[in-house]
């Protein structure tokens, strides 16, 4: 796995967008497109909601890219540092090609002409056929802006004659995923057999020591009750474990093959 984020004197440096573009420009040319970007507002959000997906897809084959819009800093128990190291542990878990880690700020972020721009350079040189975003609603104001971000960010990529980095793209595919602070259920679009990926799941949810062993919490309860969700919604499609996605877009298929 490759990272935006550097060690200089053993410490973990957040990367300015600039820093990420350089980046992203020199990975893309030896690495080639990904296939599937999960663009969520904090490390640990795209694990909790679908690290068993993404474990999965990669066991398919699939190129998939993590970009963490904050870094998820400042929290009571975590530093730039720490968040930096687990999300790399997290992310080689799962057995992804590379993580980005961008420069906006964590509690604040906001859905501006700027930040578009930003998350668009993004997509436009990862280059994904699918991306995943926050759900809509949610209590968190970054998870609703980042759906917000994302969905105008997958707009912008596809401009034309603009000074932004990379060339014109239009992510085909967005679908939402469920990290949510609301208690409230939401209905899903689809739900993803994930079954084959819940170990590595596991492991890098296990990562963010910083987040789940801190401020009372035990990580293994924390485990428990995220192992409990999949399982029920591995129960609708009468498989052990399933994460669900949702969707503002119809979805058309021309097979009932892949259908459980
Ligand atoms: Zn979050």
């Amino acid at each position: 796995m490759e990272l935006s984020s550097y060690q200089r004197n053993g410490v973990w440096r957040q990367p300015t967008h600039a820093e990420i573009i350089e980046f992203l420009k020199d990975y893309t040319e030896r690495k080639g497109r990904v296939d599937i970007a999960v663009l969520a507002p904090h490390p640990d959000d795209a694990e909790i909601a679908m690290g068993a997906t993404i474990n999965t897809l990669v066991q398919q084959g699939k190129k998939v890219a993590i970009v963490d819009l904050t870094n998820g800093e400042p929290t009571p128990q975590g530093t730039v540092e720490t968040r930096l190291g687990e999300s790399k542990e997290a992310g080689e878990a799962l057995g992804i090609e590379v993580r980005i880690t961008m420069d906006m700020p964590n509690r604040y972020l906001e859905d501006t002409i700027e930040n578009r721009t930003k998350v668009a350079e993004v997509l436009r040189l990862l280059k994904p056929e699918i991306i995943f975003a926050p759900y809509w609603t949610d209590a968190h104001p970054d998870h609703r802006t980042g759906a917000a971000l994302v969905e105008a960010a997958r707009f912008y990529a596809k401009l034309s004659k603009t000074q932004m980095a990379g060339d014109r793209f239009f992510p085909p595919r967005i679908f939402h995923f469920s990290s949510n602070h609301y208690r409230m259920h939401m209905e899903p679009a689809f739900i993803f057999d994930c079954t084959r990926g819940m170990e590595a799941k596991k492991a890098a949810l296990r990562a963010y020591q910083s987040q789940f062993n801190s401020n009372g919490r035990d990580i293994e309860e924390v485990l428990d009750s995220i192992v409990g969700y999949n399982h029920y919604f591995g129960r609708l499609i009468r498989r052990p474990f399933g994460e669900p996605f949702f969707s503002r877009e119809a979805l058309g298929i021309t097979n009932f093959e892949s259908i459980v």
